[in-house]
């Protein structure tokens, strides 16, 4: 096999706080094998792309994706009526997309029955290029809950149990609880409880069966609340946590996953339905507000966007980090909640990082994007598990 040499770039390796100049990468199949100072002998033995002038960082995760939808206005309305086959394809189609952006890995948080759990297998099997999958497949959520239509409808302690249980055994990597109401779903208000704390209560316990985290869904404040005090592990949104709140995170190591842009995306467009529009134009001012404070307050802050929610595609990632650095996150912060720090968030060790063992998802640009992280969304070179997308 022959090996890859990043020569002589400028790292940014998403955990130090410094950009290291003049590194050398070896990657070997999929992983990093060295990261040194020293140009390896034998050059004729690699595949060297000279990184010179150049940065090179980690492949870019999204904590927080839909994959079956479409980032159009009103997604849902696009599969309602799909079958399961078709929905599938979008998903693959929209994974792809979200590779070649240098996302190399996601986060699904909802999607329909079996299907991204299948498209987890095979793209994470190597059967099929994409980025990396991480699925909670169908959530569990309260009958006409918060995107009921994408879950395991569960009524009372038992049923949450029941279909907690069922996700797991299905092969999800995490489970996904809906805490609280939301925007895109009709009739029903962010602020509002949803799952009560006996019912988060028993997903939670039954997620720690099989050694799984999970995602809420969480809004309102008194959701939030419900669900730090059971110890949920990432806080979805987050719209109206508030100083308490984002105290009790920062103390008990609790993932925000704030997915800014989303909100702003929902007020972008006459096609929004007009009762997801108003809602939306509600909470963008205390959303961002919430996230002030949660980066002041020194919060686990990683990165997701919600893409494929309505006019959210993939590539909003990058204004989603804008928006956190606008929220007070310095640049390397923002790099960091988007590699090493989300990694941690979504339990992947292998993944956000330049050091030796990791997964070789790289990214090399050509300027460097402490200086203005608009340049993230430029041309780069891009490898995926030690292969060049
Ligand atoms: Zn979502």
């Amino acid at each position: 096999m022959v090996k890859v040499l990043l020569k002589n770039g400028n790292l940014i390796d998403g955990l130090s706080d410094e950009i290291k100049e003049n590194f050398n990468v070896v990657i070997e199949g999929d992983k990093i094998i060295e990261v040194t100072k020293e140009v390896p002998k034998d050059l004729d033995k690699y595949e060297v792309h000279d990184c010179s002038g150049k940065y090179i960082l980690p492949g870019l995760i999204d904590c927080h994706v839909h994959l079956v939808w479409d980032g159009s206005a009103n997604p849902q309305a696009v599969i309602n009526y799909e079958p399961d086959e078709s929905i599938i394809l979008d998903a693959y189609a929209h994974a792809m997309e979200t590779l070649k952006l240098g996302i190399t890995t996601v986060r699904d948080l909802g999607a329909p029955r079996g299907t991204v759990l299948n498209l987890r297998n095979k793209i994470n099997a190597n059967k099929l290029p994409g980025p990396t999958i991480i699925c909670s497949g169908p959530p569990v959520v309260m009958t006409g809950g918060h995107v009921h239509y994408l879950g395991y409808e569960s009524d009372g302690d038992s049923e949450v149990r029941k279909n907690t249980r069922r996700v797991l055994k299905e092969g999800a990597d995490l489970v996904k609880v809906m805490a609280t109401g939301g925007i895109y779903t009709e009739g029903e208000e962010p602020g509002s409880v949803q799952l009560n704390l006996d019912e988060l209560s028993a997903a939670k316990e039954e997620a720690l069966k099989k050694n799984k985290k999970v995602a809420a869904h969480a809004d309102g404040i008194e959701g939030i609340m419900n669900c730090l005090e059971v110890g949920i592990d990432t806080i979805e949104h987050g719209i109206y946590a508030d100083r308490n709140a984002l105290e009790i995170m920062k103390n008990q190591g609790t993932f925000l996953v704030p997915t800014m842009k989303v909100m702003r995306q929902l007020t972008s467009s006459p096609d929004i339905p007009e009762w997801a529009l108003k809602k939306a134009e509600a909470v963008v001012k205390p959303h961002f507000e919430m996230l002030k404070q949660a980066v002041e307050i020194g919060v686990k802050i990683a990165t997701g966007t919600d893409c494929g929610g309505p006019m959210t595609p993939p590539k909003y990632y990058y204004d989603e980090i804008l928006i956190m650095k606008d929220a007070g996150m310095n640049s390397m912060e923002v790099i960091k909640a988007s590699t090493s720090v989300a990694a941690d968030c979504i339990d992947r060790d292998d993944l956000g990082a330049i050091v030796n063992g990791k997964k070789a998802d790289l990214l090399v640009i050509d300027s460097n994007p402490l200086e203005n992280l608009e340049v993230l969304k430029g041309e780069k070179l891009i490898f995926k598990n030690g292969l060049i997308v």
